[in-house]
């Protein structure tokens, strides 16, 4: 059994659908049962999480406009695919309904004034709500059996409204009951990514760029042979092709690389996706819906001779928005407890601590977390260590916002030395200054603070520096 997940752009438009129903129709004739997974067409949620966020500011223009504009998308390629006109009629209901729920609730938010996380979750969950109907009602006109498929009915989540954690015993339950007689009789489900619901029904969202993670969870719930990630690139890059036009297809990653990559801001998988396969050893493949002969790459546990011999470093990212916060002073030295108390009062605030540099002479303690925590992160520490402050023991609490972390991803560094002296030796060469930096203990990635200004540029100078533009060439040596 195979899951297969479309993402935005592989059902942009039109041709983007027909492509992907080519696609599963080919599975299908090789006779595999097949769960398809799509995101909302590209675009639609950022539209809609706008209008949500404007009628919260009074705004009302915005969401009356997406209801029309988003009515019309979708039936733009409902017309064009959809041949059979009751068919057509039916979804075009649909759409309607769903759109005018949503012009419903963005009025009750703009009368509040008040955009909860749970409104919000709603909302942007929407796009996955219209996709998911009009991708099964394509699969038809192209002679398939399919049937969409709400996850709230299938993807049981905890209550964290913006990045609900999927609960696996329920589930898999659901997924057996709902799903299973589905292919059984020879249906293919299309479900919508993105979204799911709680034990009692309240739907919630995995995050942005989640139906990946969608994909792998009831991967692992169905036991699937493989989840398949389409996308509009061939696979896991050595980099973002937007950074480096020469970035190549790495055939094949283990689970933590690809993890570290994901969570160090690489687009192309959101950072949980490997979560659910780790645990039932489901191999992740990541292809190109509009390039569908090419191999893509093949994510696994244990890395084969060919990942191994693309050499210590696989693929950099880079990870913005980000805050380098700053605490200092010259008493801090022998002060015990300081860092212990300003990592407390930063997981007090629910920030994400994305890394930590501590120089030996405990003058400064060093860490990033997203720009969106770090309005949390800074009045907690100046509160935390007011005493300190007033002692002046500790001079500053600072945060900037001019960097980024660059992440050199690669398992095969542990153990190999003089890859940090190479990936400076690259920066330095090209006037970047390394703010800070920290590699971690499991030595499958070393993270640089850089500028933003440098940044593109620092992952050029790495991605030459360690020949990433020659991976997969015969002649590499
Ligand atoms: P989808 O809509 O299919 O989920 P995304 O836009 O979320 O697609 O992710 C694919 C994009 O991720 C690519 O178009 C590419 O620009 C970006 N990306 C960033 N880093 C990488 C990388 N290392 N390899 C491949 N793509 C990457
Ligand atoms: N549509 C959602 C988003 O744009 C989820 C996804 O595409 O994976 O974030
Ligand atoms: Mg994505």
């Amino acid at each position: 059994m195979l899951v297969m997940k479309f993402g935005g752009s592989s059902v942009g438009g039109a041709d983007a659908f027909a492509q992907v129903a080519r696609i599963v129709a080919r599975a299908r004739q090789q006779d595999r049962d097949v769960v398809v997974v799509t995101s909302a067409m590209s675009g639609v949620t950022d539209t809609l999480i706008a209008a949500a966020r404007a009628a919260a500011a009074g705004d009302e223009e915005p969401y009356r406009e997406a209801r029309v504009a988003l009515l019309v998308k979708h039936q733009v390629v409902a017309g064009q695919l959809i041949n059979d006109g009751v068919e057509r009629a039916a979804l075009g209901r649909h759409f309607d309904e769903r759109l005018r729920s949503f012009e419903r609730l963005c009025r009750s938010i703009a009368v509040l004034g008040e955009l909860t996380a749970r409104g919000l979750d709603v909302v942007s969950g929407l796009g996955e709500r219209l996709a998911a109907p009009l991708l099964a009602g394509v699969l038809r006109a192209h002679g398939l059996y399919a049937e969409a498929v709400d996850a709230t009915e299938v993807l049981v989540t905890d209550d964290s409204f913006g990045a609900a954690n999927p609960l696996m015993d329920e589930t898999r339950a659901r997924a057996q009951e709902r799903l299973r007689p589905l292919l059984d009789g020879g249906i293919v489900p299309v479900v919508t990514g993105f979204i799911g619901a709680t034990v009692s029904g309240i739907q919630t969202t995995l995050g942005r760029g989640g139906s990946d993670y969608s994909a792998a969870t009831l991967g692992a719930a169905l036991d699937a042979d493989e989840v398949q990630i389409w996308t509009d690139v061939s696979g896991v890059l050595t980099a973002d092709p937007r950074i480096v036009p020469g970035a190549r297809t790495l055939p094949v990653l283990s689970y933590s690389e690809a993890a570290e990559l994901a969570y160090f801001g690489a687009k192309v998988l959101h950072p949980k996706t490997m979560l659910p396969a780790v645990e039932r050893k489901i191999p992740l493949r990541v292809l190109n819906t509009f390039n569908p002969d090419h191999v893509g790459t093949l994510i696994v546990r244990d890395l084969t001779e060919e990942g191994r011999k693309i050499g210590p470093v696989k693929a950099i990212s880079v990870i913005r928005n980000l805050t380098l916060v700053n605490v200092t002073g010259k008493g801090m030295m022998g002060v015990p407890g300081i860092a212990a108390r300003t990592f407390a009062a930063a997981a007090r605030v629910g920030a994400n601590v994305l890394m930590i540099s501590q120089s030996s002479s405990e003058q400064s303690i060093t860490f990033v977390v997203p720009q969106s925590d770090a309005r949390r992160v800074l009045p907690a520490l100046q509160q935390e260590l007011g005493r300190e402050i007033e002692r002046r023991w500790v001079d500053a609490i600072a945060g900037r916002e001019d960097i980024v972390i660059v992440a050199v991803v690669g398992a095969e560094m542990a153990g190999t030395p003089g890859i940090a002296a190479r990936v400076f030796g690259a920066l330095g060469g090209a006037s970047i200054n390394v703010i800070a930096i920290a590699q971690g203990s499991s030595e499958v990635n070393i993270s640089l603070v850089v500028l933003s200004g440098d940044a593109d540029e620092a992952v050029r100078q790495i991605h030459t520096a360690f020949q990433l533009e020659r991976v997969g060439l015969e002649d590499q040596g």
